[in-house]
C-alpha cells in the first residue's frame, strides 16, 4: 500500500558535486530542500582517490572525503539528506510528482535533476579490477591525465570525444595509442584529422582489447587483437583510458522532459531551466561537454537559484482571494 504523499517546496535528485551543492544554495534561501542520494551517493567521484582540480584543496583530497564535507555542507543548513531511488515521475500536471522506490508519492514545486551520466566500460575483469583498485584505469582523461605526465599510456574510442582525450593526453604523455575498433574513426573529419596529425599518438585500426595487464595493483600495458587478423601483441603501458561514451541516468524522465539523442537533458541555454516549469537541471545529466565536478557544483548553484526565482515569482503572482496563481 502507498504511503501518504508529502509536499515539499524543492526536491534534489541526486548526490553527486551538483546536487549538495544545489542543496547549499537552497537550503540557505529557506526552501527547505530534500535530496535522495539514489544507489551512489556522493555520486560518481566517490569512486576516484584523487582529486586535484577542485578549488579549494591545495593538496588535492581523495573523491569520498571530498563529498561527505559537501553532503555535511549541505546538513549544516537543513538540507534533509535521504537514502533512496526515484522510480517514477509524471510532469504533465501543475504538481510536479516524483515516486520514490516506487512506493512512496511526493508532489514538489520544484524539481532539481542532478542524476549524472555514467561512464561506459569495456566490461573485461582485468579493466573493472585495475579500475576498482584505482590502478590505472579511468574514463576520464581531464581529470586522471595528469597522473601520467612522461609515460605512455592507451586510450580506446573513436568518437569526437575519444579524439579530444586522445589529443589532451598528447600533450602530457610521452606515447598515445589509440585503439579504433573499426578501419575508420566515428569522429567528425576535423577531430580525427587532429588526432592523426599529431606526433605522439600512434592509432591501431580494426584492434580491439583483450586484456588489460598489470602487477596486481597498477596497469603494466595492454593486450590487444587485430580483428581482421586475430594477431595478438601487447603494448606498454601504465594508464588505459576508455573513451566509449557516457550514458545520462534520465530514463526516467523520457516523455516529459526534452533529451538529446544520447538522453542528455537539454536546458535552456545559459540557465538550468527544462522546457517544463518548474522542473531544473544541473551537472552532467545535461552536460556532454566539461563533464567536470566543478562545472556540476556551478550549475548546481545555477539550479537552486533558478528554482528560487521561479517560486518567487510565483509567489508574486499568487492571489490570495481566490487562492490560484495568476
Ligand atoms: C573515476 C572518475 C574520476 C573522476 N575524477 C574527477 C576529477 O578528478 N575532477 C573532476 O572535476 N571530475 C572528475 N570526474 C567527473 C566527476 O565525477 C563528474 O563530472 C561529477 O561527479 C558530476 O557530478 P553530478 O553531480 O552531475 O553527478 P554524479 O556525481 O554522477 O552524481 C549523480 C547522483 O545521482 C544519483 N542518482 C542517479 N539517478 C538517480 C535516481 N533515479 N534517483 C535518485 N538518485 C539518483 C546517484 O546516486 C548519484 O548520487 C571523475 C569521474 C570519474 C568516473
Amino acid at each position: 500500500m502507498s504511503e501518504e504523499i508529502e509536499r515539499i517546496k524543492c526536491l534534489i535528485i541526486g548526490s553527486g558535486p551538483a546536487g549538495y551543492t544545489a542543496a547549499i544554495y537552497a537550503a540557505r534561501a529557506n526552501m527547505s530542500p530534500v535530496l535522495y542520494q539514489g544507489t551512489q551517493p556522493g555520486g560518481q567521484l566517490t569512486t576516484t582517490n584523487e582529486v586535484e582540480n577542485f578549488p579549494g584543496y591545495p593538496e588535492g583530497v581523495t573523491g569520498p572525503e571530498m563529498m561527505m564535507e559537501l553532503q555535511k555542507q549541505a546538513e549544516r543548513f537543513e538540507t534533509d539528506v535521504r537514502n533512496g531511488w526515484v522510480t517514477k515521475v509524471d510532469f504533465s500536471g501543475d504538481t510536479h510528482k516524483v515516486w520514490v522506490n516506487e512506493t512512496k508519492e511526493i508532489h514538489c514545486d520544484t524539481v532539481i535533476i542532478s542524476t549524472g551520466a555514467s561512464a561506459k566500460y569495456l566490461g573485461l575483469d582485468s579493466e573493472q579490477k585495475y579500475l576498482k583498485l584505482g590502478g590505472g584505469v579511468s574514463a576520464c582523461a581531464v581529470c586522471d591525465g595528469f597522473f601520467y605526465k612522461n609515460q605512455e599510456v592507451v586510450i580506446v574510442g573513436a568518437g569526437d570525444s575519444a579524439c579530444e582525450e586522445a589529443h589532451y593526453l598528447s600533450k602530457l604523455c610521452t606515447k598515445v595509442t589509440m585503439l579504433v575498433r573499426r578501419d575508420e574513426f566515428r569522429a567528425s573529419k576535423i577531430m580525427a584529422a587532429r588526432v592523426k596529425n599529431t606526433e605522439n599518438i600512434e592509432i591501431l585500426y580494426n584492434t580491439e582489447t583483450d586484456e588489460v595487464l598489470g602487477d596486481g595493483q597498477v596497469v603494466t600495458g595492454v593486450r590487444v587483437f587485430n580483428n581482421k587478423t586475430n594477431e595478438r601483441h601487447e603494448i606498454p603501458a601504465t594508464g588505459f583510458f576508455v573513451a566509449i561514451g557516457h550514458k545520462p541516468n534520465t530514463d526516467i524522465f523520457k516523455g516529459f522532459l526534452d533529451l538529446d539523442e544520447t538522453g542528455y537533458i537539454i536546458n535552456v541555454p545559459g540557465t538550468s531551466k527544462t522546457n517544463i516549469e518548474g522542473v531544473f537541471v544541473s551537472g552532467d545529466a545535461a552536460d556532454h561537454v566539461y563533464r567536470q565536478a566543478v562545472t556540476a557544483a556551478g550549475t548546481g548553484c545555477m539550479a537552486a537559484l533558478d528554482a528560487e526565482r521561479y517560486l518567487a515569482a510565483k509567489d508574486a503572482t499568487f492571489d490570495v482571494s481566490t487562492s490560484t496563481y495568476n
